[in-house]
């Protein structure tokens, strides 16, 4: 088999490796000239950490990763209320590990480059034409790669997407801004806390990622003001957090280059194929970070694929499978996060209503793929 994946984010770099791994050939496109993913840094949950290690990853990200078996969640002061002691699913493994995406990014393009796939940066799709028996894939380098099949790992705003599924429905924003940050780790800050400030002040999240450093975020509504300059986005970041105790204090002085965005999510309804062409990743199902999962589907999204493409050779029905095995599972993680954010805005009248619905919703993502 001959692939052509489209985006060389994680939903992409684990397509190609799960994809040579099962014998095919694989040519990687990304779109930018350096593959340097952005944001300071995420958590892999249990089951991603299941699927990384279906594809011999595991070790490479708990060796560049900080494992993390609790969560404390503390009120604005810091006072830890509940601890989350969620359980690992592989024996002697933690159940999450944080990593900054840099160092995600290292893991995965080295284990891309080892697949033998053939990656090339700076590179797109121009055209697709499905012949029915291949695909012919112009790229923007000048080339043309006739293929068996072409993943669409491209992102929220995939234009393979905008290509196969043009009356896909657009992301839709959920009514809140993240603003998150790296800094240094203080050597006393060891654990993972979220901090609730309440619907006004927000609630904070501090992530040791690695010995030397974590990362800062704060989820607060979007009042659909217009976002400070860059030059003040630090401070008004510091600002923020000013409120908040635990290990905020310790750390709010130090955190610099801050990105703040507006959050989307996104569930495509079926299929997320046409013909010989799927999408895989953020570009069929973007979700909020409540629950922490959207690397955690894409990476999963790879393992079923290549395990379903190396069963049978009706592509196009296979495709269609794919989407049909992926869908409750994904759209319970979308439908999950947008609800937690809800509920971070308007929270309901039960307080351990979130909590139980997260419990719940871990519980049933633990299960096999
Ligand atoms: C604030 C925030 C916090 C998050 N925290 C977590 C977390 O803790 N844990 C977790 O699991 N998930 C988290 N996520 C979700 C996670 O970031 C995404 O789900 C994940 O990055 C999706 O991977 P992807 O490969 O599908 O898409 P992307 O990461 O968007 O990668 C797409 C790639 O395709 C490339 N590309 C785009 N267009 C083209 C084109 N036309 N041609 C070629 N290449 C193209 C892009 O340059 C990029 O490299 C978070 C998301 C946000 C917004």
């Amino acid at each position: 088999m001959r692939a052509l994946v489209v985006g060389a984010g994680p939903a992409g770099c684990t397509a190609a490796v799960a994809l040579a791994g099962r014998g095919a050939d694989v040519v990687l496109v990304e779109a930018h000239p350096v593959i340097r993913p952005s944001g300071p840094g995420l958590v892999l949950q249990s089951a991603p950490l299941r699927a990384l290690d279906s594809l011999g990853l595991l070790e490479a990200c708990l060796e560049r990763g900080r494992a993390h078996e609790e969560i404390d969640l503390c009120d604005a002061s810091g006072t830890v209320r509940t601890v989350l002691r969620p359980p690992s699913l592989l024996e002697g493994r933690p159940a999450s590990v944080a990593i900054s995406r840099a160092a995600l990014g290292e893991v995965l393009v080295a284990a891309v480059t080892a697949s033998g796939t053939d990656l090339r940066p700076a590179t797109t799709v121009t055209a697709l034409a499905d012949r029915g028996d291949r695909v012919e894939v112009r790229l923007s380098d000048g080339t043309t790669e006739v293929v068996d099949v072409v993943v669409g790992a491209d992102g929220l705003h995939s234009r393979t997407r905008a290509l196969v599924l043009p009356a896909a429905p657009e992301p839709r924003p959920n009514g809140q801004l993240i603003w998150r940050a790296p800094a240094p780790r203080p050597p006393e800050v060891t654990r993972y806390s979220m901090l609730d400030g309440g619907p006004e002040r927000g609630k904070v999240g501090v992530v040791p990622v690695s010995d030397s450093s974590l990362y800062v975020w704060l989820l607060e509504p979007d009042r659909g003001v217009e976002r400070p300059h860059p030059d003040r986005l630090a401070a008004a970041f510091r600002e923020r957090l000013r409120p908040f105790g635990g290990a905020v204090p310790l750390v709010a002085d130090r955190v610099d280059d801050v990105d703040v965005r507006s959050l989307q999510s996104l569930l495509v309804p079926l299929p997320w194929s046409r013909g010989r062409t799927v999408l895989v990743g953020d570009a069929v199902h973007t979700t909020t970070p409540q629950m922490a999962y959207g690397v955690g589907l894409a990476i999963e999204d790879s393992v079923v694929l290549a395990d379903v493409l190396a069963e049978d050779d009706d592509v196009p029905a296979v495709l269609l499978g794919f989407g049909e095995r992926r869908f409750d599972r994904c759209r319970l993680v979308v439908e999950t996060s947008v609800r937690l954010g809800e509920w971070e805005q308007r929270p309901p009248a039960d307080p351990a209503l979130p909590g139980r619905l997260t419990g719940r919703v871990l519980a049933e993502l633990a299960r096999p793929l």
